[in-house]
C-alpha cells in the first residue's frame, strides 16, 4: 500500500482544488475545504485514503463496484488485451474477438430475446441510445410523429442531455436552462415508501393518464427502473412492472428497462426485471458491467427489433460511439461476468438481503429517528424522520441524512444521502461479496453515527 507524507498529501489537495471540477459536489464546498478524501487504494469491500485510513465502501463507490475492489484478475484482462489489440473500431461492420465473446455472454444472460447488444461507455450513453434507437424504430415503421418517452417522477437516468431529460429529479434538471423535448413524466408506483397513492389499485394510472391524453400514436416508449437508485431505493411493488409491460402492449409502445444500476447480480438476481419475469424490448446497462474497472455500457435489443430495423432499413444506423465495443472494457466485462457467475454472487445478494434488513430492524428498534427501511438484494435504504409515529419529516435545513453521513464518513463508512424533496433517505449498495459480519459493521458504526447525530438534533435514544 502506498504511504504519502504531509507534504504530498497537502500537494494533492492544493492541486484538486486548483484544477479539478468534481462530478455532482458542491463547488463552494471545494473550494473552501477542498476534497474530502484522496483514496488511494482499494480491497474488497474497503477503500484506503492518502492518511492510511480504511473505509468500508458500502456504496460500491457508485452502486457499481459488485466484485469488490483490487480484483487483479481484471487489470490483467485488460493487459492481455491490450497487449493484443488495444483499439479497433466497430464502425462500417468491422469487428473484434471480445466483443463478440461478450455480446455471445450477454445473451446467454438477458431474458427472453433480448439478444442484440449495442456498447457504449456508461449509462447515461445507454439510455440516450434507447431513446434514439426507439425513435429510428417508429420512423423506419411509418409513424416519426411516435417520439415521446415517459419516464417516472424520481427516476435517474443519466447527465446526458437526453438522459437528463428523462431523469425525473429536479435538481439534475435545474443545471440546464432548457431540456430535450418529449420527454414527459409520470407518477413514481406506490412503494414500500409510500409515494403514490396507496390505496390505488391502478399501479399505473398515471402512465395511462399520459398516454390517452397524448395519444398513444405520439408515444415511442416509457422507461423505467426496476427498482429507482439514486431516487432513494423506491423498490416497486409485486405486480407493477408486469403492469408496465401489460400497458405498452396494449397501446404499441415499447418498454426499456433501465437495469443500469439492478444489472449483473445487484438485486438478488443478474437482472433486476428477472424478480419480476418481465421481458422489456429495450434493455439498458453498465456500472456492474465491468464493475466499475474500466467504463462500459451497452443496450440490449431484442432480436425482433433488430430483425424490423434492418428489415426497414437500407440505410447505415447513424449512431456510434468511438469506444463503441471497446476490446479492453469487453475482455474486462467478460471476466467481471465470469467472476460473477464462479461466486453466485446473485445468490450472495440475496442472502446477504436478510442480514442487512435483520441490521434495519435494529436500527429502527433502537433509534426513534430510523424508519422505511427496505432492501432488495444489496440494494437498500432508510429514512430518517423527526417524528416516525406521525409521520413529520425533518425539516431540510436541519441537514439531518448529510449529518448523518458525514458521521459514518468519519467513522470509516462511506453512504449516500438522498435529500431532494424534503426526504431524508440513507441509500446503501455494497460490493457483492460483503459478509455477515462485514455487514454487522456497517449497521454498527450506522448506530454509533445515529446517536451522534440524534443528539444533536436534540433526540434521545429509545
Ligand atoms: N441509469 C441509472 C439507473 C443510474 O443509476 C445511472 C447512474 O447512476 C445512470 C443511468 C447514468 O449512468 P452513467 O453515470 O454511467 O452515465
Amino acid at each position: 500500500m502506498a504511504t504519502y507524507n504531509k507534504d504530498q498529501i497537502k500537494k494533492l489537495l492544493e492541486l484538486d482544488k486548483k484544477h479539478y471540477l468534481h462530478p455532482t459536489s458542491s463547488l463552494r464546498q471545494h473550494q473552501e475545504s477542498g476534497p474530502k478524501r484522496i483514496f488511494t487504494d482499494g480491497k474488497g469491500i474497503y477503500l484506503t485514503d492518502v492518511n492510511g485510513v480504511r473505509y468500508i465502501d458500502a456504496l460500491a463507490s457508485l452502486w457499481n463496484v459488485n466484485v469488490g475492489h483490487g480484483r487483479k484478475e481484471l487489470g490483467e484482462a485488460a493487459r492481455e488485451q491490450m497487449g493484443k489489440l488495444a483499439y479497433s473500431s466497430s464502425f462500417n461492420n468491422l469487428s473484434h474477438e471480445s466483443v463478440i465473446q461478450l455480446s455471445e455472454k450477454l445473451a446467454s444472460l438477458t431474458p427472453g430475446d433480448l439478444n442484440v447488444f449495442f456498447y457504449t461507455s456508461g449509462g447515461s450513453e445507454s439510455n440516450d441510445t434507447a431513446f434514439k434507437l426507439v425513435r429510428h424504430y417508429w420512423k423506419l415503421k411509418g409513424h416519426p410523429e411516435k417520439k415521446k418517452i415517459i419516464g417516472l417522477e424520481r427516476a435517474y437516468h443519466g447527465i446526458t442531455i437526453g438522459a437528463t431529460s428523462a431523469t425525473g429529479i429536479q435538481q439534475f434538471q435545474n443545471m440546464t436552462t432548457s431540456q430535450a423535448p418529449d420527454f414527459l413524466h409520470a407518477a413514481a408506483h406506490k412503494t414500500n415508501c409510500e409515494l403514490g397513492d396507496k390505496n390505488d389499485p391502478d399501479f399505473t394510472r398515471s402512465i395511462r393518464g399520459i398516454i390517452e391524453n397524448e395519444g398513444p400514436e405520439k408515444i415511442a416508449a416509457v422507461i423505467v427502473e426496476p427498482i429507482q437508485g439514486a431516487g432513494g431505493v423506491i423498490i416497486p411493488p409485486n405486480g407493477y412492472l408486469e403492469a408496465v409491460r401489460e400497458l405498452c402492449d396494449q397501446y404499441g409502445i415499447l418498454m426499456i428497462a433501465d437495469e443500469v444500476i439492478c444489472g449483473f447480480g445487484r438485486t438478488g438476481k443478474m437482472f433486476g426485471v428477472d424478480h419480476w419475469n418481465v421481458i422489456p424490448d429495450v434493455m439498458c446497462m453498465a456500472k456492474g458491467i465491468t464493475s466499475g474497472y474500466i467504463p462500459l455500457g451497452a443496450v440490449a435489443i431484442t432480436e425482433r427489433l433488430r430483425d424490423s430495423l434492418a428489415e426497414v432499413s437500407d440505410d447505415v444506423l447513424f449512431h456510434g460511439f468511438t469506444y463503441s465495443g471497446h476490446p479492453a472494457a469487453c475482455a474486462v466485462a467478460l471476466k467481471n461476468i465470469e467472476i460473477i457467475e464462479k461466486e453466485n454472487l446473485p445468490a450472495h445478494a440475496s442472502k446477504m438481503e436478510k442480514e442487512l434488513k435483520k441490521g434495519f430492524e435494529y436500527l429502527t428498534e433502537n433509534h426513534t429517528l430510523v424508519t422505511k427501511s427496505r432492501a432488495k438484494g444489496l440494494i437498500g435504504a432508510f429514512e430518517l424522520f423527526e417524528d416516525r409515529e406521525k409521520g413529520i419529516p425533518f425539516k431540510p435545513e436541519k441537514m439531518a441524512a448529510q449529518k448523518l453521513v458525514e458521521e459514518c464518513l468519519s467513522r470509516g463508512l462511506i453512504v449516500r444521502a438522498v435529500t431532494f424533496g424534503g426526504t431524508n433517505i440513507i441509500a446503501l449498495s455494497p460490493p457483492l461479496i460483503i459478509n455477515k459480519e462485514e455487514i454487522e459493521k456497517v449497521i454498527s458504526i450506522f448506530s454509533d453515527s445515529i446517536q451522534v447525530v440524534e443528539k444533536s438534533l436534540k433526540l434521545q435514544s429509545v
